[in-house]
């Protein structure tokens, strides 16, 4: 599916600033800790041996994970409801507000379209007031079309590989890395450091991002 192209067209990125354009879920924000907060509250629970989602979520007791409609069912209510069990990955806030003094900011989220208000909202208040982008699909394209508008240098971080590699594929002179926050997925993440940047720490990502974009 493409972009929501009201979200590309309202972005502003200056033509002579450098760019940082970044997920949410696994890099601003603890998307596995606070799912399984949420699931928690409803009486499943959330067993992390794999990198998946609706694979993960368990009755307790239970040896089989839970059917792939309900997990999507609790996933889509998560996105809607659950904000409150969302934390914010630890030092994300304060190394994009150094960064932006001196780039653009872009949050380009896979979030579905009715998690929209939620995801506003918890953004502004956990320090990372920027332009939001919702995407459906690969974020490659999306991150040509803002790339594309500035002559400077810019950057994609994302947790999950295959963005990284539609971002390869779509804009090859955007700078990727690759961040994990949660610990538990650190280890399970697919990765591909030859091609895409794996630094899974705010202070050292934000200290790379700044050798793209300020050398
Ligand atoms: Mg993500």
């Amino acid at each position: 599916m493409e972009p929501c192209p009201s979200d590309l067209q309202a972005c502003t990125v200056r033509p002579d600033t450098p760019l940082v354009i970044v997920d949410v879920d696994e890099v601003l924000a603890r998307f596995m800790h606070g799912f399984g907060t949420f699931i928690g509250r409803h009486g499943f629970e959330l067993r992390v041996d794999r990198f998946a989602l609706f694979q993960n979520i368990y009755r307790p007791g239970e040896t089989e994970h839970l059917d792939l409609i309900a997990g999507r069912a609790l996933f889509d209510d998560f996105f809607r409801d659950g904000a409150d069990d969302l934390l914010p990955a630890e030092g994300a806030a304060d190394a994009l507000a150094d960064l932006s003094a001196r780039a653009d900011v872009v949050i380009l989220t896979n979030a579905p379209e009715h998690g929209r208000q939620s995801r506003i909202r918890w953004l502004k208040t956990h320090g990372f007031d920027y332009p939001l982008v919702i995407n459906s699909g690969p974020k490659g394209p999306s991150a040509a079309h803002l790339s594309e508008r500035t002559a400077s240098p810019s950057v994609f971080i994302d947790d999950l590989l295959p963005q990284l590699n539609s971002v390869a594929d779509s804009a090859p002179w955007v700078s990727r890395f690759q961040m994990v926050a949660d610990e538990r997925l650190r280890p399970l993440a697919p990765s591909d450091p030859e091609r895409h940047a794996r630094i899974d720490l705010w202070p050292d990502l934000k200290a790379a991002i700044e050798r793209k974009l300020f050398p």
